[in-house]
Order: structure tokens, then C-alpha cells, then sequence
């Protein structure tokens, strides 16, 4: 048999990637395995709100628990975390009860997380912090909350294990389970760039593959239906408020606009859903719903130019008969020796982005236990990749010769890590150009991704650097990241085609339930660039085909 690991982490999203780090940080022989790119699944498609809890008023102990790992994060992640000032806008009479009840019990615990207590404000109060906001609204609560940047927090909660000594894959597909009798002894794969098959043997598989634990546990032989839940996000091309603003949605939920880098996102809808979460999409209804539910608070939103959705399935409890917004969002942690009877194998139900750390404490905690390993947690207390040192913009701006915003928008995605980018550009001042405009990526920060991030393609990078996330949506920037990548890699003509089809396929998918008016004729010369350009017109996927 080939090498045993301790532990066989499925899922490269925050819980996996999570708990990949916290076993590697305990010393435990640990390998990550991840079927697409880390982060490309339900965390990828969150808001990325670290909310200390707001919603979660009726069970004080979620509030604890997120108040507590808000505050972690601001230390281990304090690069890719940001804060945003919310005005909640409160429409009339019921909203009002609805939104003031538990704001006094809330603001105990926003001080731990240095943010401003709830506050209410007037109408012409609240309309001069934002003038975007309707006059008709009755009045308004003020406060604050943290965000992070999701993709790049799986990513490097995936290489923080790798620099603790685990294996690390991405684009590898576990497509069975090995068990032998009542234990579980590892995963099949398939390596999805090359098609091989391999087993991979361990103590204990860490099944952390969110909307699709079922399907692997299924693969165990365990039955273990979860609560699938679609959420949608609308982006718009720019940001169009200066504050987030949350109003009550058309059907009596909560619908919010998050200023989010360049753009805006407006979200979310939650339906149940019954089939395969691979093929949930974002619908007409569902952009109406958003739109229709926000302009009540923030009237000019549905003449704001719309360039993508994106949507994501919520691996919720398996509890029924309440709504999705009464259930909770706390997580369970299945030992399945004691529920199923099955030896070797570990999983997650629920959970959210936000105590994704604790998540994984728990399940390493439960693992080290079963190895009889004693080891002390520390992901509380170690930075992650880029955050364990100072920032100096205007330093580093005037060192490498660099406009201070490019050398900013770096620093918001590798902290302290920025002058290793920087300095790529010292033998290889070429590298300075920049590539993505709307984002403001350079030559050198995708050369540094490509060479330490796991990313190789465009849509990798799209998750690392945000390239092409912008107000063009990748139409100017595609074939040059392209060319960068494939000098890189040294792929074949045929290879880099692929890859730029590929992307474009799926960034079609966010854009064609959208197109209507102006955004048709800007898509028109989107794809007049890919026809001109590449000679991709009538490909499938792209829009004379649909
Ligand atoms: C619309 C929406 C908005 C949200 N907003 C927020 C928010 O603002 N704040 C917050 O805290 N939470 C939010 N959440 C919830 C949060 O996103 C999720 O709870 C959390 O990200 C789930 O992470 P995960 O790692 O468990 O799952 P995932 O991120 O889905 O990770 C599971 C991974 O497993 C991989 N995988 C699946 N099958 C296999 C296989 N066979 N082999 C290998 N890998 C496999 C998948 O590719 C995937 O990357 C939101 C959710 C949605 C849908």
C-alpha cells in the first residue's frame, strides 16, 4: 500500500481548506483534495460578510461565536478584510418593530469586534450619509460590519497547509470512496487535467465538500440528505452606494446592496432546492425578485447597468417545516462511528463562511482525539499568507517605482507578501504593465499567482487577482492574462484556446439571464472581439447558440 495519511480532506472550500490547515498545523500527515479550484463553490458565491451575527438574534450563542471569529479574522486575515458602514433602511411601521427589537442585546457585542454600535437614524440623517437612498423611507439604522474576500480566504487557508507540510490539490475529483467493512479507508480520484486514476489511503477521510457531502457519503454507503439552499447575486458594474444598504425584501426577508471592490452586489434569494447542486442557475425571477425588492430603499438601482449573477447552494441542517431564514445556520459535526457505524470518516452539515475556522477546530480537535494525538490548536493566533506583517503602500510605491494605487489595489490581496510581487519587476520591469485595467492586475502579480497560488488558468486567476471581475467583465483583458499564463506554463496553442473558451463559456452562464437593452449591445461587442479576435463565434456556450 502506498503512503497512509492521517487525514483525507474533501473540499477546497472554507471548511476543507480550513481544516486542511488546522490538521497540518497539528502535525497531522494530511492531503486536500478539491474536484475544480479552491474556493469555487458555495464560499466563492457568498456575499463574504463576517457578520459578528445580526441575524442570528434568537440564538445568542451563533452571536457569540461569530462575534469571537470575527475578531480572529481581523488578526489572521487582516489583509483581505474590510469594513463596511450598513444603513438598514426601515420602510414602515412593522419593519420598524421588526428591525429595533435585539438592537440593544446586538450592540454588547459589536464593541469586541471595534465596531459602532447600532444607531437610528432620520430619514434626511440617514439620506446625507447616503443620498442614493429613497425619501420615503420612515427612518434608518446605522451599523457596521466586516467582509472578506472569499476566494482568496480558501486559497490561503490551502497554502498555509501546504507550508505546513500537507499535500495540496486542486482540479483532483474524488469519485469513490474505499471502504472496507465498517471503516473507511480512503478515496479514489481523478486527476482532471490528466484523467489518472489514483487510491489514496488514510486514518480518517474529512468529508468538508459542502452542498455535495451527500453525494460522497452516498459513495461511504451513508445516507445524509442535507437542507439545499440557492442563493443569487446580481453585480453591478460599479459601486453605487458609498455604504451598503439592507431593506426588507418583497417577501419579507432581507435584501442587501454590498459596494463590493469595483462593483456592487445585490443579493440574495433562497430557495430550496431538490436536484444536483452542480446545476443551479440564477433566473429571470430571481433578478426581478433583487431588483424589484431594493428599489424600494434605493430607487435609481434599476437603471444601474447589471453585468453578471452568480449563485451558490447553502449546505443547511437537514431541518424542515420552518422557513430558511428562521433555520438556523450553525453547523453539526458528523462522527459517523457514532451515527452510522462507519470507522475512518468525519463530515460537516451547515455552517457558514464566517466560522469556518471553528468549523475546523472542532473536526481536528474530534480527529487528533480519535489518533490520540495531543496537539494545541493555533489557527486563532497565526496569520495566514500575507497577513503576518506591515503594509507600507507609499514605501514600497516609491521603492519599486509603482503608482501608489497599483501597489494599494496588490497590497488588498497579498498584504505583507506585496513586495515579493514587487520585485518581479526588478529584473523584469515588463512585468509592471497591467493587464486587468477594471482591476488593476499587473503582469507581475499574475506571474506570482501562477507560480505560488495553484492557479493555472483564467479562471483561476479570476479567483486570486479578480481578473476580469470588473466593468468589461474579462473583454479587454482575456487574451493578454491568456498570453502571460501560456508563456508561464508553457502550454500549446491548443491548451491557452481552451482555456479562454472555457472561461468565456462560463462567464456566459452569469451574464445571458440578464441581457436585455443596452446590455445587449455591449455583449455584442464582447463577443465581436471573441469572433474578431479568435475566430470563437458559434461555440457552444456562447450566445447564437442559446
Ligand atoms: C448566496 C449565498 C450567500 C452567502 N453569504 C454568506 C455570507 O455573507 N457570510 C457567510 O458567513 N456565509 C455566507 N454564505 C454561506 C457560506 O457561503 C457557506 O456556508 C460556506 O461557504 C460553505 O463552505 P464549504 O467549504 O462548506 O462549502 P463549499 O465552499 O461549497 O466547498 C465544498 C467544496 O467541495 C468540493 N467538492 C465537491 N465534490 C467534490 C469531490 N467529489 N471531490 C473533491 N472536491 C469536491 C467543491 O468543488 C467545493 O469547492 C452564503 C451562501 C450563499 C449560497
Amino acid at each position: 500500500m502506498k503512503d497512509e495519511y492521517d487525514v483525507i480532506v474533501i473540499g477546497g472550500g472554507s471548511s476543507g481548506a480550513g481544516t486542511a490547515r488546522d490538521c497540518a498545523m497539528r502535525g497531522l500527515k494530511t492531503i486536500l483534495l478539491e474536484r475544480n479550484d479552491f474556493g469555487s463553490g458555495t464560499a466563492g458565491a457568498c456575499a463574504g460578510m463576517i457578520s459578528g451575527g445580526v441575524k442570528y438574534l434568537n440564538e445568542p450563542e451563533m452571536v457569540a461565536m461569530c462575534t469571537k471569529e470575527v475578531v480572529y479574522l481581523q488578526k489572521i486575515a487582516k489583509h483581505i478584510v474590510f469594513r463596511l458602514p450598513i444603513i438598514t433602511a426601515i420602510l414602515n411601521e412593522i419593519d420598524l418593530k421588526a428591525r429595533t427589537s435585539g438592537k440593544t442585546d446586538y450592540s454588547k457585542h459589536t464593541a469586541e469586534r471595534g465596531a459602532s454600535p447600532i444607531m437610528l437614524l432620520s430619514t434626511e440623517e440617514a439620506r446625507k450619509i447616503e443620498p442614493k437612498l429613497s425619501d420615503k423611507i420612515l427612518l434608518a439604522a446605522y451599523l457596521d460590519e466586516m467582509f472578506i474576500d472569499p476566494f482568496r480566504l480558501c486559497m490561503l487557508n490551502a497554502l498555509s497547509a501546504k507550508n505546513h507540510g500537507a499535500d495540496v490539490r486542486n482540479y483532483t475529483e474524488v469519485i469513490d470512496v474505499i471502504r472496507e467493512g465498517d471503516r473507511v479507508k480512503g478515496v479514489k480520484v481523478r486527476d482532471k487535467k490528466t484523467g489518472e486514476i489514483e487510491e489514496i489511503y488514510g486514518k480518517f477521510v474529512a468529508n468538508c465538500s459542502g452542498p455535495w457531502v451527500g453525494k460522497i457519503s452516498k459513495m461511504a454507503g451513508i445516507n445524509q440528505p442535507l437542507r439545499l439552499n440557492k442563493g443569487s447575486h446580481v453585480v453591478f458594474d460599479r459601486r453605487i452606494t458609498g455604504t451598503a444598504v439592507i431593506c426588507r425584501a418583497l417577501d419579507g426577508r432581507s435584501a442587501y446592496l454590498f459596494p463590493h471592490f469595483d462593483t456592487t452586489i445585490l443579493g440574495t434569494t433562497a430557495w430550496d432546492i431538490f436536484g444536483n447542486p452542480d446545476d443551479a442557475e440564477t433566473s429571470y425571477d430571481d433578478v426581478e425578485y433583487l431588483i424589484s425588492s431594493m428599489e424600494v430603499a434605493v430607487p435609481s438601482l434599476r437603471e444601474a447597468r447589471v453585468i453578471r449573477t452568480f449563485c451558490g447552494v447553502r449546505p443547511m441542517l437537514p431541518e424542515w417545516w420552518i422557513s430558511e431564514d428562521d433555520a438556523t445556520r450553525n453547523f453539526v459535526l458528523v462522527d459517523h462511528e457514532e451515527r452510522d457505524g462507519v470507522k475512518g470518516y468525519v463530515s460537516f452539515e451547515g455552517g457558514k463562511l464566517v466560522i469556518y475556522r471553528i468549523m475546523a477546530e472542532k473536526m481536528t480537535d474530534l480527529i487528533c482525539q480519535k489518533l490520540g494525538v495531543e496537539a494545541e490548536v493555533r489557527t486563532h493566533i497565526e496569520p495566514l499568507p500575507g497577513a503576518e506583517g506591515e503594509v507600507d503602500i507609499e514605501l514600497w510605491a516609491e521603492e519599486y517605482n509603482m503608482p501608489t494605487h497599483t501597489v494599494g489595489r496588490i497590497a488588498s490581496r497579498h498584504g505583507s507578501n506585496t513586495p515579493e510581487i514587487l520585485k518581479l519587476t526588478q529584473e523584469n520591469p515588463e512585468y509592471k504593465s497591467t493587464i486587468c485595467r477594471c482591476e488593476s492586475v499587473t503582469e507581475a502579480e499574475i506571474r506570482y499567482s501562477l507560480r505560488t497560488e495553484f492557479a493555472t488558468n483564467l479562471g483561476d486567476l479570476r479567483r486570486r487577482v479578480r481578473l476580469g471581475m470588473g466593468p468589461c467583465q474579462s473583454t479587454f483583458c482575456n487574451f493578454k492574462a491568456l498570453t502571460v499564463i501560456a508563456d508561464e506554463l508553457n502550454l500549446s496553442p491548443e491548451q491557452a484556446h481552451k482555456d479562454a473558451i472555457n472561461f468565456a463559456q462560463e462567464r456566459w452562464k452569469g451574464k445571458c439571464v440578464l441581457l436585455r437593452g443596452d446590455q445587449v449591445s455591449e455583449e455584442e461587442l464582447n463577443q465581436a472581439i471573441y469572433a474578431s479576435v479568435a475566430n470563437y463565434d458559434n461555440l457552444p456556450g456562447f450566445w447564437r447558440e442559446d
